[in-house]
């Protein structure tokens, strides 16, 4: 049957990217079709219940500052938060929380529940009806036909998904769920690149069964992070510690020899890995030099006694799993709820999409998330989020948008994917973005919600908070620039007395602030100044980090402006770039193939880095 109501987009597959999706097109106020295998399931944490880490968080930041559903979620529903990198500087650190993953489930869902102009069903989408090139619903594989402009597709692991524990296989999506074998027959008739890809998780264990007394107790942080600008502490539920283990050699001899009954290692498993993510018999595998792995004991939830073992994914024999766990210490007599296993999927080539996650064969068909060879909740909400609005911009007739690199992560992974592809499950990390100190997790509404609101996924609510942020920073920011502290003064005796400098001549706030022994609560109330010092957490921190690292701000600022400026700088045709110092052999050969006639052009080779672009600019400078 038809449906009778016809949709703007429908998005399938109700994981991280489809959620985004579809609460994304709704915000823009399309009307929007989430059409999902099973309610229960929407926003379900597949593996790991966490959230966040090092450069995933600067993507739930991200997404939280155009609106999305992630970090307010993970604010409701973590149980453990700590900054990761709390040492290091601004733009490496990172915030990761350990969710319980009923109370995130619920949350997002309640959040879809609650979404105008958003539709939820709960079928499996078995085809696309395209016309022209261009797709034009959905079809379940029960057959009801829903009718859209666009159409977003995020079905995850769950196309062609075969799942392994040891030499055994069954056909799934992930352990117990179907897989989507008629959807992924469909597709791979399209003129898509598709491949195959794997990743694994480790058995889940039973608490009762666990001794903590010889496990190291790794507590949250205190105050405790938060993810979401709209989120506060009081939004967290009870906190709770996760505990450390280690393999020994005990456990590293059992794992080699049963590797004959590993997929991976007998050749069953074609697929490639996460590398950053590896199995233990991987691990084991790859530095057999190292006689122990951590095993962080993660809980699963607030009410349930079931263990996430954080570093052990395995798809070894369930007998192998057991004796693996089993050598651990404290972990003796431990029981395993659910085994472990490792799952092969297709993804499809993302080099075939455009930078607004729309394919490039078929209009109108945008794919996010895992479908696109990436790993983890963080990378496919990004995208999930890009591709839904692109998909709402479409079914308007607008131009679509994407973040450059220098604007976010999630113009860094975008970019990434669709210029450069992907071999292994793609996951974010700090080192992928060159423009690093201005893309930190601490400043993702400044650097988005402003765009966001124009392109219609910021609320009255959210705009108003961020609103009155940015003008507290701005404020506070001028009374630092023009607030001078006198030598001899009670507020320089009190510089002196924290730093044991005494003040030779007059500084202003601001630069006092750029010492590195002096922090913004040691400045911010000093004795006999005019104005009133900030006491909202966010703004004093924005306003550290602004202070501290503005040179360092300015110059790669400076670097971004020269690019842009030098696009249109033509390339010489004879320019032979085999001679140009500093390029990879690759980018060589891809450049002195493609032959770009400007600078522009070049950057937009698959490949061609922006530090490649940057060895181009001054090669043409020297050579003028
Ligand atoms: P998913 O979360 O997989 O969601 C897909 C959704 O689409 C599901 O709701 C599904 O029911 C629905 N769906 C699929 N097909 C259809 C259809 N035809 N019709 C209707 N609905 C459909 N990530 C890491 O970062 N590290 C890890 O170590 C890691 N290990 C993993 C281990 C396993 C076993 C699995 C399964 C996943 C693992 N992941 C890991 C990946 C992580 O779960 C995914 O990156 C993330 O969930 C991807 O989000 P997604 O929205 O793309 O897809």
């Amino acid at each position: 049957m038809n449906y009778p109501d016809r949709f703007d987009v429908i998005v399938i597959g109700g994981g991280h990217a489809g959620t985004e999706a579809a609460l994304a097109s709704a915000r823009m106020g399309c009307q929007t079709l989430l059409l999902t295998h099973n309610i229960e399931t929407l926003g379900q944490m597949s593996c790991n219940p966490a959230i966040g880490g090092i450069g995933k968080s600067h993507l739930v930041k991200e997404i939280d500052a155009l609106g999305g559903a992630m970090g307010l979620a993970t604010d409701l529903g973590g149980i453990q938060f700590r900054v990761l990198n709390a040492r290091k500087g601004p733009a490496v650190r990172a915030t990761r929380a350990q969710a319980d993953r009923i109370r995130y489930k619920a949350a997002i869902r309640g959040m879809l529940e609650n979404q105008p102009n958003l539709t939820l069903f709960q079928q499996a989408a078995g085809d696309l009806i395209v016309e022209n090139d261009t797709v034009r619903g959905v079809v379940t594989e029960t057959g009801i036909r829903f009718l859209a402009e666009s159409v977003v597709l995020c079905t995850g692991t769950f196309l062609g998904g075969v799942i392994h524990i040891g030499l055994e296989q069954s056909r799934g999506g992930r352990a117990g769920d179907p897989p989507s074998n008629a959807l992924a027959e469909r597709l791979r008739a399209l003129p898509f690149r598709v491949d195959r890809l794997k990743t694994g998780t480790p058995p889940r264990l039973d608490a009762k069964s666990i001794d903590f007394s010889q496990l190291e107790e790794q507590p949250g942080d205190t105050p405790t992070p938060v993810i979401s600008y709209l989120g506060s502490r009081e939004m967290h539920p009870r906190q709770v510690s996760c505990h450390i283990a280690h393999t020994n050699e005990r456990t590293h001899e059992i794992i080699f020899a049963n590797l004959d009954r590993s997929p991976m290692y007998s050749g069953v498993i074609e697929g490639v890995g996460p590398r950053y993510c590896p199995s233990i018999e991987d691990k084991v595998h790859r530095f057999a030099d190292k006689s122990s792995h951590q095993v962080f004991i993660e809980p699963e939830g607030l009410d349930t006694h079931e263990l996430y073992p954080n570093g052990i994914s395995t798809s070894l024999p369930f007998d192998v799993q057991l004796q693996v766990v089993r050598s651990i210490k404290g972990l003796e007599n431990a029981h395993i709820t659910r085994p472990g296993y490792a799952i092969e999927y297709d993804f499809f080539d993302p080099r075939d999409l455009k930078h607004s996650l729309e394919t490039k064969f078929i209009h109108n068909l945008f794919f996010a998330g895992q479908i696109n060879g990436t790993t983890g909740y963080e990378e496919a909400g990004a995208q999930g989020l890009l591709a839904g609005l692109n998909a709402a911009r479409r079914a308007k007739s607008l131009e679509a948008w994407a973040p450059r690199r220098d604007e976010a992560y999630l113009g860094v992974l975008v970019d990434d994917l669709i210029t450069l592809g992907t071999k292994e499950p793609y996951r974010m990390f700090t080192s992928r973005a060159e423009y690093r100190l201005l893309l930190r997790e601490d400043n993702a509404d400044l650097r988005l919600t402003e765009t966001g609101r124009a392109l219609g996924l910021i609320d009255d609510t959210r705009w108003a908070a961020f609103a009155t942020k940015r003008e507290a920073i701005d404020k506070e920011r001028t009374r630092l620039e023009s607030t001078w502290v006198q030598p001899e003064s009670p507020a320089a005796k009190r510089i002196a007395e924290k730093t044991g400098k005494t003040l030779g001549r007059e500084y202003r706030l601001a630069d006092l602030l750029k010492r590195p022994e002096l922090v913004y609560a040691d400045i911010a109330a000093l004795p006999g100044l005019e104005g009133h010092w900030v006491e909202d957490e966010a703004v004093a921190e924005q306003v550290q980090i602004q202070a501290k690292y503005q040179g360092y701000i300015d110059r790669q600022q400076e670097e971004i402006d020269k690019l842009k400026r030098h696009e249109a700088m033509p390339l010489p045709a004879d320019l032979d770039y085999l001679k140009v110092e500093g390029l990879s052999h690759e980018i060589r050969q891809k450049l002195g193939e493609a032959r770009p006639e400007t600078l522009a052009q070049a950057s937009r080779i698959s490949g061609v880095t922006p530090a490649a672009v940057s060895i181009l600019l001054i090669h043409l400078k020297k050579r003028r």
